[in-house]
């Protein structure tokens, strides 16, 4: 496999790292954040305005897409970029989380999972080379090996076999990929295939809340040499020390010249401290997800902006942030947009966490770059506790 992650700095009293990885659509700058397409769409959100953000990644979700709208018309318009009109790097999950978190009636295998999806209860299996075929439909930039993620709380025995099945179809994905890629390269004709020979493959780890599982399943990863290793199953439900510990357990066991991603993670304060523990890439909903409903990230907390507090207040979200909406709206003209759930509100909301989570990942990066990053994180989580509406620690 190839290694197109460059590290550029390391944190003298922490595992934070500064690297940059090159894709064939741009490079990403880590620490990362990539703000969730889900539906091919990061929610309110333009490709042109994601730019504005300076976001360079976004998130497919593999298993949404192959359900609706269906491979055929995504391949009929010449993949993801194409579709979404978004020409930065994409990473595409493998289905597997939503597989286990949202579809009905799974059945799993060795071969793979069936399932009936929770849109219109149609049947469908997803092997680890279908969702490698999938992926290489998309255009991935960053494809993920079909894994299984364990509910919280899950017993050993079980998370134990889930991590080895996992091992195996990781291997199984790995295969897939060197084996078409390779016919694909063969050939003279571009097809999405041999584009995505060479696109990235991560390995996940799993293991649930225990560590010699976790180490073990970083280690089974690591044997198969993907171009980097994303931790899987946490932000699952589990407290939060449970959460540091997956990580904990794992990391050790990553080589460092590899980039590694937290999956579906966290608030801004969890993500400083995943970047203390070694990580470089982490997607979560909750900026989009939470502004939908009227909540604002600050460095100093969330700001639920409903509270009749706010009703007169002609300041912006946040004194001193440089993002749009901040710049020209105050907090009494977006509360009534969302009391009058007006779509605009939504959008400034939306745009304004955006913001606030790709500028902490971009001030995470000086700092690492200056030798500053642990001071920064620990007054960052300080601050953010005093007025926290989301557990942090
Ligand atoms: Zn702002």
């Amino acid at each position: 496999m190839q290694n197109d992650f460059e590290l550029l700095a390391s944190d003298q009293h922490s595992k934070a790292r500064r690297g940059r990885l090159k894709t064939a659509h741009g490079v990403i700058d880590t620490p990362a954040f990539m703000p969730v397409g889900t539906q091919g769409s990061v929610k309110g959100v333009s490709p042109r305005e994601l730019c504005e953000l300076n976001a360079q990644i976004v998130l497919g979700n593999t298993y949404h897409l192959f359900v609706r709208p269906g491979l055929d018309v995504i391949k009929h318009f010449g993949g993801l970029h194409n579709f979404m009109s978004w020409d930065g790097p994409i990473l595409t999950d493998s289905g597997g989380y939503q597989i286990f978190s949202l579809a009905k009636l799974r059945k799993i295998t060795e071969e793979g999972v069936e399932f009936q999806n929770h849109i219109d209860g149609a049947r469908a299996f997803i092997s680890p080379e279908i969702a490698m075929e999938i992926q290489a439909a998309l255009g991935s930039d960053i494809a993920m090996v079909l894994d299984e993620c364990v509910p919280y709380p899950c017993a050993y025995d079980y998370a134990a076999k889930s991590a080895e099945l996992t091992a195996r179809w990781a291997k199984r994905c790995r295969e897939w990929k060197g084996r078409n890629g390779e016919t694909a390269k063969r050939g003279l004709t571009d097809s999405p295939v041999r584009r995505f020979a060479d696109s990235m493959l991560f390995g996940i780890v799993q293991g649930g809340t225990f560590n010699d599982l976790r180490r073990a399943s970083a280690q089974a990863m690591v044997e198969l040499d993907f171009d980097g290793y994303a931790i899987g199953g946490v932000s699952v439900g589990e407290p939060e020390e449970e959460m540091m510990r997956a990580v904990e357990s794992a990391e050790p066991f990553l080589p460092t010249h590899k980039p590694r991603y937290a999956m579906g993670l966290g608030t801004p304060p969890q993500m400083l401290q995943m970047i203390a523990r070694g990580m470089d890439m982490f997607d979560c909903v909750l900026p989009t997800r939470l502004a939908r409903n009227g909540t604002a990230f600050t460095a100093a907390g969330t700001l639920n902006l409903k509270n009749a507090e706010f009703a007169l207040d002609k300041g912006p979200i946040e004194e001193n942030c440089a993002c749009e909406t901040c710049r020209q709206f105050s907090r009494g003209y977006i509360r009534h947009l969302i009391k009058a759930e007006e779509i605009l509100g939504l959008r400034l909301i939306t745009l304004h966490n955006l913001h606030s989570y790709l500028n902490l990942m971009s001030q995470a990066r000086t700092e690492i770059e200056n030798g500053t990053f642990d001071q920064f994180r620990k007054a960052f989580v300080a601050e953010y506790k005093t007025r926290d509406a989301i557990p942090v620690e």
